[in-house]
């Protein structure tokens, strides 16, 4: 591994309990906690608990984990969100990627505007 993917993020320090989160959903592999600075009536964020720290970094070897945090979020938000909801996954710099430990922004309960500008 190389040195970007040892540092740890404020979303270790979640999954690892140090600091609290509303969590709603969590099992070996993923968790979802809602989002502190929510953009949408619902904002919540699904992320692998291994340390990927964005998605240009995952490879195939991360298939099967990326699957499941996708179909996670696909559950957790078809429950709360019959009319719909937006997926978002932030990418670097341009992307507006602040925390860097991969993760999927799932946001709903309004009409979302597109493009998202
Ligand atoms: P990014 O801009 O990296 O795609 O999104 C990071 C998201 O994480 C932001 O929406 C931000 O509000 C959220 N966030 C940052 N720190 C925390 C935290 O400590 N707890 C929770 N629940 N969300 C956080």
């Amino acid at each position: 591994a190389n040195a970007e993917s040892q540092k740890e993020t404020i979303f270790d320090k979640i999954i690892s309990k140090q600091i609290p989160a509303d969590i709603i959903f969590e099992d070996d592999k993923c968790m979802a906690f809602n989002d502190v600075n929510p953009q949408a009536p619902v904002h919540f964020l699904v992320i692998p608990k291994k340390r990927i720290p964005k998605l240009d970094d995952s490879t195939e070897d991360d298939s099967s984990l990326l699957g499941h945090v996708m179909l996670t979020a696909k559950s957790l938000a078809q429950k709360r969100l019959p009319n719909g909801y937006r997926l978002v996954i932030n990418n670097g710099p341009d992307g507006c990627q602040s925390v860097y430990h991969l993760h999927i922004h799932i946001l709903g309960g309004r009409q979302m505007n597109w493009p998202p500008g």
